[in-house]
């Protein structure tokens, strides 16, 4: 894993941190937290490329297309890599947290894994003749109707109009459908900042639970069992999240995984992550970089309740 290429001039890197809001950009989330699914759509020149779509989760959506254009040394997902430019054509916001939008982006990309969408057989796959964004735009449509999204106040904002149509059943009266560029405030685009200071250090894996950068990803940093689910936090942060109501429990026993809801044992992430540590980075599981041999039980004497 490369944290920083010195062949990029600091300029650049510096440039990736200021963020001025043009005239037509819609501030969001004036108070508490932005949290975004969208969808991006390859520019690219090359046919293999071009039209391919991906679902990602943000708080930032103006610096997130950007770490996706600037490819994954930065923050960008591999998958998007070098397959750009990319455009993020639409983002639907208004979720309460972010674990509650995780899920959703969990079950937009893997409509045939997702408990709430695998009883629609016709999402599983692509049509023959179905583009990547009619695809995608068709799963997002039956999730907007089924629960629990459907009684969410979601927005659905387009934000590239060559994009833009009509959803082919309405969607829930405390939904709404808007266009235009989205900016999130300043005190949010502040802590966001806060928490990946100082710049130009490069990009660290971001928490999924507490949306803070992972700096020591090789020993605080935990996936999902299921080789499917990106799933990255802190170990801390998964610890808590899987003691829940279990206070007064140091070090929980296990939980469904916050994502994709798989069972996952405590002591089998510990066991993985583990057993990760002593196998080269091209043989494991995607956007895992777990490296050198740790002894990950002394992170977890201490869990807050
Ligand atoms: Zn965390
Ligand atoms: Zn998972």
């Amino acid at each position: 894993m490369i944290y920083y290429n010195s062949n990029i001039p600091l300029s650049i890197l510096a440039t990736t941190t200021q963020e001025a809001v043009s005239e037509q950009e819609e501030i969001v989330a004036r108070k508490g937290h932005f949290y975004g699914v969208y969808l991006l759509c390859s520019q690219s020149l090359d046919s293999r490329y071009r039209g391919k779509c991906y679902v990602g989760f943000t708080v930032n959506p103006k610096r997130r297309i950007r770490q996706h254009n600037l490819g994954c040394d930065f923050g960008g997902a591999r998958k998007t890599s070098r397959k750009g430019p990319w455009q993020m054509v639409m983002i639907v916001h208004g979720f309460p947290n972010n674990i509650v939008a995780l899920q959703f982006e969990w079950a937009w990309q893997q409509p045939s894994l997702s408990t709430r969408l695998k009883m629609y057989p016709e999402l599983k796959r692509k049509l023959p003749r179905e583009n990547y964004f009619d695809y995608n735009f068709r799963i997002l449509s039956k999730m907007l109707g089924v629960g629990p999204w459907h009684r969410l106040p979601l927005t659905v904002r387009w934000l590239e109009t060559d994009y833009e149509r009509a959803f082919d059943v309405p969607l829930p009266s405390q939904m709404e459908i808007v266009s235009g560029k989205v900016s999130i405030s300043v005190s949010q685009r502040k802590r966001a900042d806060d928490a990946e200071a100082p710049p130009p250090v490069a990009w660290a894996p971001e928490c999924h639970l507490c949306i803070q950068r992972i700096e020591q990803p090789e020993r605080s940093r935990l996936g999902c069992t299921n080789p499917t689910c990106r799933l990255t936090c802190h170990m801390l942060c998964l610890a808590n999240y899987l003691l829940g109501d279990e206070p007064g429990h140091y070090i929980p026993v296990g939980g469904e995984c916050p994502l994709c809801e798989t069972r996952l044992g405590w002591a089998a992430l510990l066991q993985r992550k583990r057993l990760l540590s002593g196998v080269p980075e091209e043989l494991q599981d995607q956007d895992d970089d777990l490296s050198d041999e740790i002894d990950v039980d002394s992170e977890v004497e201490y869990v807050p309740a």
